[in-house]
């Protein structure tokens, strides 16, 4: 299985991409994870691309495309967060061709500007293992403290208002063409992405048994 998922930043993609990844057995690949981790180590690349992140805005093309090509696995997998416009979507077609690969489908999840705010605005994330929180819907046991690891919760960066109303804006500009050019070649598959994320997960599953 070789999957795609686009959407909004707070669609859902890391959730779905690991509930997804346990499913099919394939490895969930997320750049905006990869490149966290590359700041928070202090590299070269970190350092490169962390005022970008800060802003909200995309970091260049030619430094994804390093890190992709060293990061796509040979088997199954499924992207969360790459590609993010259409030329990442021609890199990431190169990249496949080479392989002899192709996609298997590209899940849009789709949710509106007011949800995005009212998820990022509420998110937490363990600054330790990376899980994901919500204040409100999806709340830890102990305030401020991950179930999964006992690290500290923290609020992304990224997440501050007005950085969520960039990350929306970058969206709609870059990342919104590819469904149309997606739905184009036959690949893709429209989620609502507002509701419950269990819910959101059977509606993936299901209809991939529909087709
Ligand atoms: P995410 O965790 O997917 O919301 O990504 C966080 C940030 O990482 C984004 O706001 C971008 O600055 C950067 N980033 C992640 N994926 C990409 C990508 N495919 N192309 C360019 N920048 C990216």
């Amino acid at each position: 299985m070789k999957l795609v998922l686009i959407g909004a930043p707070g669609s859902g993609k890391g959730t779905q991409a690991e509930k997804l990844s346990r499913h099919f057995g394939a490895r969930a690949v997320s750049l905006g994870d990869i490149l966290r981790e590359e700041v928070k180590n202090k590299t070269d690349l970190g350092r490169k691309v962390e005022q970008y992140m800060f802003k909200g805005v995309l970091v260049p093309d030619e430094v994804v495309k390093e890190v992709i090509e060293k990061k796509l696995p040979a088997e199954d997998f499924i992207l969360d967060g790459f590609p993010r416009n259409i030329q990442q979507v021609e890199m990431l077609e190169s990249i496949l061709e080479k392989k002899g690969v192709y996609l298997d489908r590209v899940i849009y999840l789709k949710v509106s500007r007011e949800v995005i705010i009212e998820r990022l605005s509420g998110r937490r994330v363990c600054k330790n293992c990376g899980a994901l929180y919500h204040i409100k819907t999806m709340p830890p046991k102990k305030e401020g403290i991950c179930d999964r690891c006992g690290g500290e919760l923290i609020i992304r960066k990224d997440d501050s208002a007005e950085t969520i109303k960039k990350r929306w804006q970058v969206f709609i500009e870059n990342s919104l063409p590819m469904v149309d050019y997606y739905r184009n070649k036959g690949l893709l598959l429209e989620i609502n992405s507002e509701e419950d994320k269990d819910k959101v997960f059977k509606d993936i599953v299901n209809s991939f048994k529909k087709r």
